[in-house]
């Protein structure tokens, strides 16, 4: 076998039927109840334990590489050193399926699962195991990892656990800063996430989502509960930045609860915004292409980029639908901040010119994003990324002049693995900086959230 034949052969769409599928765990929630749907529909999954074997992804990188692609090797070498020892001789590798998806061009995220190809490929015993993967480019097509009739059906209950788990983060968001006990909101989110992640196993196959909202609604209404109705409004902050290090409280240090601990109330860029960002993108993307076929008068690839069009168009449409359902039924009980439209933070960027979603990667979103949050009252805006990532640098550019002339705090947030002993002296300030701006919205007569 060529050198590199490998990348071909046991990195691709292979059928998850029979095997264990091995997930790695980036926003908890959502990923607790993408297992959870996984499970309902005949998938052995497991949950890899995560921030475990970091001293395993650094030791077989070479530190140039993007942060979570060394937490996420680490986490896989982790799990695999623990079911070899959990199984003993019974330890098949070829039984399992590593899930690691990708995106095209222009950042590294396309090359995670070569390099973890590699890397398995080098290590006695672990060569056999495969890598199962979807790329953006597509829209996270899912044909060949799953049977030709339970795609479209997968696909949409994937995304309703997905945004029950954004909806649990913002309810524990949304809560806790405010508990009338510590420590009962997190108790609460843990007991809400194991019910809804049971919701997901018995209904996410059979289409019931009715009954997984009705659920859904009976546990955002108890957490009303936990809120102290006598506690002012804090300070609202908007968390943008690269997707993996904002939604994984372990490689970010748990930023949320530092900004709590600080006074704040935070809101994160949700999952859901990706995937719809997603489908948005390569909507335009074959609109573009469309109007070239039609100029060139190529029949054959415009009906091919009309299909693709109409494909993603309808994708979103779907999303959007179920998104503002969800949406809609929680916040009859609690008020949690909603998700932008792709098109309005589009719209945000000014006409291509402050930042164009061409150049793709999430800068666009994460520019576009803090925006909306500063339109939408606002207190402050952080930016969280992995050390040297090149769209969250661009986006730091960008955004740091435009929020100063604005007046809004801004702070970026980078993290490599190791502690920086002056970032609570930066959220310091910060936060102070956001308690005069939310006190002059005040002021002026535009509040915040109430409870
Ligand atoms: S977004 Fe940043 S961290 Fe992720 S692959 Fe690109 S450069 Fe690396």
């Amino acid at each position: 076998m060529g050198e590199f034949e490998s990348l071909k052969t046991k990195l691709g769409k292979f059928s998850l039927a029979n095997k264990t599928l091995l997930m790695p765990d980036m926003s908890h929630a959502g990923n607790v109840l993408l297992t959870g749907t996984l499970r309902s529909f005949g998938i052995d999954v497991q949950l890899m334990q995560t921030y475990k074997g970091l001293q395993l992804g650094k030791q077989y990188t070479s530190g140039k590489e993007c942060f979570p692609c060394q937490i996420t090797l680490g986490d896989l070498l982790h799990h695999l050193e623990q079911e070899k020892e959990r199984l003993g001789d019974a330890f098949q590798p070829e039984n399992y399926l590593y899930f690691m998806a990708e995106s095209g061009g222009p950042c590294r995220f396309g090359m995670y699962n070569k390099l973890h190809r590699i890397i398995l490929d080098s290590l006695d015993g672990f060569g056999k195991i495969r890598i199962a993967t979807i790329t953006s480019n597509d829209s996270y097509a899912l044909g060949g990892l799953l049977e030709p009739q339970m795609l479209t059906h997968f696909r949409r209950s994937a995304y309703v656990s997905v945004v029950i788990g954004d909806v649990l983060d913002r309810m524990l968001w949304r809560t806790r800063p405010y508990e009338k006990e510590p420590g009962q909101a997190e108790d609460y989110f843990q007991e809400a996430l194991d019910i809804m992640c049971r919701e997901m196993e018995i209904h996410g196959r059979r289409k019931k989502f009715r009954k997984i909202l009705d659920t859904l609604e009976a546990v955002v209404r108890k957490a009303r509960d936990l809120i102290d109705p006598t506690i002012p409004s804090k300070p609202l902050i908007g968390m943008v930045g690269e997707i993996y290090l904002r939604s994984h409280r372990q490689s970010n240090q748990d930023l949320i609860k530092l900004l709590e601990r600080h006074g704040g109330e935070t809101v994160n860029a949700s999952i859901a915004e990706w995937i719809n960002y997603v489908a948005y993108d390569n909507m335009q993307r074959a609109r573009r292409e469309l109007i070239y076929a039609l100029r060139r008068r190529d029949l054959k690839s415009l009906r091919q980029h009309f299909k693709d069009w109409l494909s993603n168009r309808t994708e979103l449409t779907y999303q959007y639908f179920r998104l503002d359902q969800i949406y809609r039924r929680v916040k009859k009980h609690l008020p949690i901040h909603g998700d932008h439209r792709i098109n309005q933070i589009e719209k945000q960027l000014d006409n291509d010119r402050l930042f164009s979603f061409h150049v793709g990667t999430e800068a666009g979103l994460s520019i576009g994003g803090a925006l909306e949050y500063c339109l939408h009252g606002f207190d402050g805006i952080v930016n969280v990324f992995p050390f040297t990532c090149m769209p969250s640098t661009m986006c730091s550019a960008i955004l740091k002049p435009v929020l100063d002339r604005i007046q809004i705090p801004y702070i970026d947030a980078s993290y490599d693995g190791t502690f920086q002993p002056n970032l609570e002296a930066i959220v310091r300030t910060f936060m102070y900086q956001a308690v005069q701006r939310q006190e002059k919205r005040q002021a002026q007569g535009k509040l915040g959230t109430k409870h």
